[in-house]
């Protein structure tokens, strides 16, 4: 699930994470300490918020609907901080598939180049026969012709 406990059972390796997760969480309307989760909304993805840990995405009206953004003055700058690790990631990506389609499309000139030498070799073979049974032809039209006379 998207969630995760605050909290000291936090086994968080990050210094950062556990600096936010020793703030205590809130109460939740229902009473019990709010859960903290992971937005997952395209203009808010990855903004945290404590939400009802009764709360279920697939049920509806589950838990008692409270929301209210992990106010952390950190907050923004780790979420844009974690989207530049994922553009960069992107971005080796986008360069790693670059350089392949780049030498992909040598192979292929090369292999152009290749059928196109092929295709002329072939051409010319069929070319070379055909003179030499030409040739053949004349030389039997000149056979029979020297026999006659
Ligand atoms: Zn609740």
């Amino acid at each position: 699930m998207s969630s995760v406990r605050p909290g000291s059972s936090c086994s968080c390796s990050s210094s950062l994470a556990s600096k936010h997760y020793s703030k205590d969480p809130p109460l939740c309307k229902c009473g019990v300490e709010a859960l903290l989760r992971f937005s997952r909304t395209a203009e808010h993805y990855g903004w945290r918020f404590w939400g009802c840990r009764f709360y279920q995405k697939d049920k509806k009206d589950s838990g008692c609907g409270n929301f209210e953004w992990f106010n952390d003055d950190d907050e923004k700058e780790r979420v844009i901080r974690e989207q530049r690790m994922k553009i960069a990631e992107l971005q080796a990506a986008l360069d790693a598939t670059r350089s392949e389609l780049s030498s992909a499309l040598i192979e292929l000139k090369l292999k152009k180049k290749e059928v196109k030498g092929m295709k002329r070799d072939a051409i010319q073979g069929i070319v070379w026969r055909n003179i030499l049974s030409i040739l053949c032809l004349l030389m039997f039209a000149l056979n029979l012709y020297l026999i006659r006379v």
